[in-house]
């Protein structure tokens, strides 16, 4: 998607500090952090965000998505005291790049309900 920063990101046009790469997937430390860990899990295609998912077909490998973090968290030594996992979708959730993205936030406690 011409003019996607994430997309950018993933055809290593724009450069990033990448904690995690496979074939589908890539896990990068975000630009500005909110917590001591704070990064983006994207799918290399582009999807705008959930509202954009065409079919089930279309997301049949993102069960992964859930093994990368479980591995990410563990490496980074930050599963055990927890985290938290935001997908701000749309406008009223904030979100600011339309590429849908993970974010996986550790290192500190978090208050809820969100704000
Ligand atoms: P959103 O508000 O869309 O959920 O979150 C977008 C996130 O992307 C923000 O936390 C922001 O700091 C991060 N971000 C925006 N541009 C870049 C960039 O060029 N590089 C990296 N690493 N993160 C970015
Ligand atoms: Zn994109």
């Amino acid at each position: 998607m011409e003019g996607c920063i994430f997309c950018k990101i993933s055809s290593k046009e724009v450069k990033s500090e990448i904690i995690y790469e496979d074939e589908d997937f890539l896990v990068f430390k975000d630009i500005k952090p909110q917590a001591p860990v704070h990064l983006l899990l994207i799918p290399k295609i582009h999807i705008d965000n959930i509202n954009s998912i065409m079919s089930l077909d279309s997301i049949k490998n993102f069960n992964k998505i859930f093994y990368i973090i479980k591995e990410v968290t563990e490496k980074l030594g930050v599963d055990k005291d927890g985290y938290r996992l935001v997908v701000n979708n749309g406008k009223n959730a904030g979100q600011e790049v339309n590429h849908l993205h993970f974010h996986i936030l550790a290192g500190r406690a978090f208050g809820w309900p969100p704000g």
